[in-house]
């Protein structure tokens, strides 16, 4: 026993420690079983009926291997968005993707511009790269086109822009978003996350599509994860020839599975379900924030199935924690911003009607 030296053990790359893990949004009460989960920007509507149809005849195929190349779930993009398919690729989740895009395109001494509320996994892939995030300053809970071009150095390689942006729910116009790109150099890829575009109402709002169709450095990356797919694990890239090609190096062979592609093409097709989607989540984004914005409460204007609320501070008034803990008195369950840097903010996604009347009900009682 005398003068061991303990063994030494497998390290993981520098960055790779960097990372904080990724907090999904709570998804119970405490082993309550009456509760309205408004914390992980779901379809309040469920999955589309055709989605659910599609699923019928799997279990005669589950010792097969599902078509490596997605074909007719990227198809039905194709037709249904006007996309050249050749340069569409699909993700095991829009996550998988950006995950691809950073181990593709960073590496140590790269980095990546990341805004200041933007999404919770680009510092995530960014480091698991091996590269550094930068951080650009908002502009009163906005991204800042200036901010961004003004954080550039020799050594970035990449933009990541939410757009609308999770958590705050505002967004950048076609204008905005066209000056961005005329900023950046053509060797930095500007990755332009429209998860939620199907929730935008804004007429001056730009997918990113035709930015990608006319330059070599856009990509715009997709999910169904919020319009009733969530479970199933799907995310979507329409990109530069170039690009698809050395993602579809990298990944892996058999990324989607047969569930995932059978119900994602029948989504995609299923445009009705998507228009109801959309109308509900417009309908209640707009009633939700009109009835609870006040003094105490200030509602950012959103483009997405969610809105922030920014409460006063502990002083002046309500706080998010003494929201939140009202909330969850009521059997409703929102997501608390602190690991966004938001500690004076809830998070509340667009449910049902009746949720929506009660998570009203229970603010205003607050601050009445
Ligand atoms: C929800 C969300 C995604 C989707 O991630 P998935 O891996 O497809 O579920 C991507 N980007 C943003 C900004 C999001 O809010």
């Amino acid at each position: 026993m005398a003068n061991s030296i303990p063994p030494i053990l497998p390290t993981p790359k520098t960055r790779v420690l960097e990372i904080s893990a990724y907090v999904p949004g709570k998804s119970s009460l405490n082993g309550e079983l009456e509760y309205i989960k408004l914390s992980s920007n779901e379809s309040p509507l469920g999955a589309s009926p055709k989605a659910m149809a599609a699923l019928n005849g799997l279990k005669d195929n589950l010792a097969s291997y599902p078509d490596g190349s997605s074909f007719a779930l990227r198809k039905a993009l194709s037709d249904v968005h006007d996309l050249p398919i050749a340069q569409l690729i699909i993700g095991s989740g829009s996550d998988e993707i950006l995950h691809l895009l950073a181990q593709a395109y960073l590496g140590a001494g790269d980095e990546a511009i990341i805004t200041q509320y933007g999404f919770l996994m680009y510092p995530i892939v960014t480091n698991g790269a091996g590269a550094t995030p930068v951080y650009a300053m908002d502009r009163d809970y906005r991204v800042d086109v200036d901010a961004i071009l003004g954080a550039v150095t020799a050594n970035t390689k990449m933009v990541f822009l939410a757009n609308p942006n999770n958590p705050t729910g505002t967004y950048i116009d076609a204008i905005e978003l066209a000056r961005l790109h005329g900023g950046l150099r053509s060797d930095i890829l500007l990755v332009v996350d429209s998860a939620y575009a199907e929730y935008v109402s804004a007429s001056d709002y730009s997918v990113g599509q035709e930015l990608v169709s006319h330059s070599g450095n856009v990509v715009m990356v997709r999910t169904f994860s919020k319009m009733g797919l969530a479970a199933l694990r799907i995310g979507w890239m329409y990109g530069p020839a170039a690009i698809i090609d050395v993602l579809n190096r990298l990944r892996d062979p058999f990324n989607i599975n047969m569930s995932a592609q059978l119900a994602g093409e029948a989504a995609v097709r299923d445009v009705e379900f998507t228009q109801k989607l959309n109308a509900h989540n417009a309908k209640w984004r707009q009633w939700l924030s009109a009835e609870i914005a006040s003094n105490a409460i200030r509602v950012l204007p959103s483009e997405g199935n969610f809105i922030l609320a920014i409460f006063g501070d502990e002083v002046d008034g309500v706080s998010a924690s003494e929201a939140n803990a009202a909330l969850l008195g009521a059997g409703i369950i929102v997501r608390e911003m602190g690991a966004y840097g938001l500690p004076n903010a809830l998070r509340i996604s667009i449910g049902s009607g009746e949720a929506m009347q009660k998570v009203a009900k229970v603010l205003k009682g607050m601050v009445a």
